[in-house]
């Protein structure tokens, strides 16, 4: 943390959880580059509150999610969380929910927020994407997320297995409001995808909820697809959405694939969102296979932690983070599109050269 004689009123304090893996070479640059960027603008410096979470965790704690984290959190308004590899903890922690998921529910993070956008100077599949994912994150047909207690998906008999989607009317509408404004924030546009062919009483209320909730934004214009012809459509004419709302298993699949159709799993960001906190958290995972090598892209880290600051400086009337986050989007893209990219790209930096020609654009006057 940052000393008593530098923390003002408007100082900002975040929280901060290396996670596994290439966690714990991407999220010191994030850290790093959000500390250049708030000086770069004038703001107070970040008070950093660094949490225990992961494998680490697990050997100081006992467990991947110390209650010590959970109860700092409690008293944050944001954070950044590193990728966590919860396939390879012990056995007794793998059938938990993941660390990730612990949080997301506990601060009841309703709104994955999933931009996808082609880079200047990267090839990618459809070059005119530009599109934002909002993804419902508490219910829907994930049955590990849905169920205040015992989990969703059950085996009444070893060669029985059963999974419940659940559906709220309010949760569908909350997640709308989200994606309805901030389609007023972009090109007025927005998709709700659904398979109300099919699953008709569960995504058909996701649809009808969603479409109560356009009649009082009358000025964006709203479509709606079936999630198997989303997938082809985004393939075929990616570049022609904006904003794209969907329940929580759809808006996982569909965006890992937004993303790789514009660029790198490296360079996927999001965050996850409630009226009053929010989580910067890279789409990627924690990349075991390249782990340590100096090889990982910190770009989705790097831009999750800029809407992070432009989710705050929005809540907040706050200009300066708005003017941070845009600060670091800008270095990143940049950076990318001046040549220096890490493997994932087609380029040939580390990780640290990467960050130094990142850092270098965040300070430049
Ligand atoms: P999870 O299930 O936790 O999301 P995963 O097993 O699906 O994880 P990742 O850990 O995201 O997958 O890795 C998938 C592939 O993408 C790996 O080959 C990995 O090296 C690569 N990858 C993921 N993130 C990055 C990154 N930031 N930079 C470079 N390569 C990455």
């Amino acid at each position: 943390m940052t000393g008593a004689s530098a923390i003002t009123s408007s100082t900002l304090r975040l929280g901060l959880m290396h996670g596994d893996g290439i966690g714990h070479e991407i999220v010191p640059v994030a850290r790093q580059i959000v500390d250049a960027a708030m000086s770069a603008v004038h703001a107070p410096p970040v008070d950093w509150v660094e949490l225990p979470l992961g494998r680490e965790a697990i050997e100081t704690h006992g467990t991947p999610i110390p209650d010590k984290t959970l109860v700092a959190l409690e008293q944050l308004p944001g954070w950044i969380l590193g990728p966590h590899d919860s396939a390879s903890y012990p056995s007794e922690f793998r059938g938990q929910l993941t660390p990730g998921g612990v949080i997301r529910k506990k601060f009841e993070l309703f709104a994955n927020i999933r931009p996808a956008f082609a880079f200047e100077g990267v090839k990618a599949v459809v070059p005119t994407m530009d599109l934002v994912i909002v993804r419902e994150n508490t219910e829907g047909l994930y049955a590990d997320r849905n169920m205040a207690v015992g989990s969703g998906e059950f085996m009444p008999t070893p060669d029985l297995a059963l999974a419940v989607g659940v559906f709220t009317r309010s949760a569908c509408e909350r997640i709308a409001r989200t994606a309805f404004t901030l389609a007023t924030r972009r090109r007025n546009h927005v998709t709700i995808v659904h398979k109300a062919n099919v699953l008709t009483l569960t995504t058909g209320l996701f649809r009808d909820a969603c479409l109560s909730v356009a009649t009082e934004f009358s000025h964006v214009v709203v479509d709606d697809q079936h999630v198997d012809a989303m997938a082809a459509l985004l393939v075929r004419r990616g570049g022609d959405f904006d904003v794209v709302v969907t329940e929580n298993m759809f808006g996982d699949i569909l965006s890992d694939l937004t993303g790789e159709l514009s660029g790198s799993l490296g360079s996927a960001p999001s965050i996850n969102a409630s009226e009053t906190k929010v989580m910067a958290q890279a789409a990627h995972g924690a990349a075991p296979d390249i782990a340590g090598k100096n090889r990982a892209n910190p770009t989705a880290l790097l831009l999750s932690s800029a809407m992070m600051l432009d989710w705050l400086g929005e809540s907040r009337g706050d200009s300066g983070l708005t003017l941070a986050a845009s600060r670091i989007t800008n270095a990143v893209r940049g950076t990318i599109a001046a040549g220096t990219a890490t493997a994932d790209l087609g380029g040939l930096a580390s990780t640290s050269q990467f960050a130094e020609a990142v850092y270098a654009r965040t300070v430049r006057r």
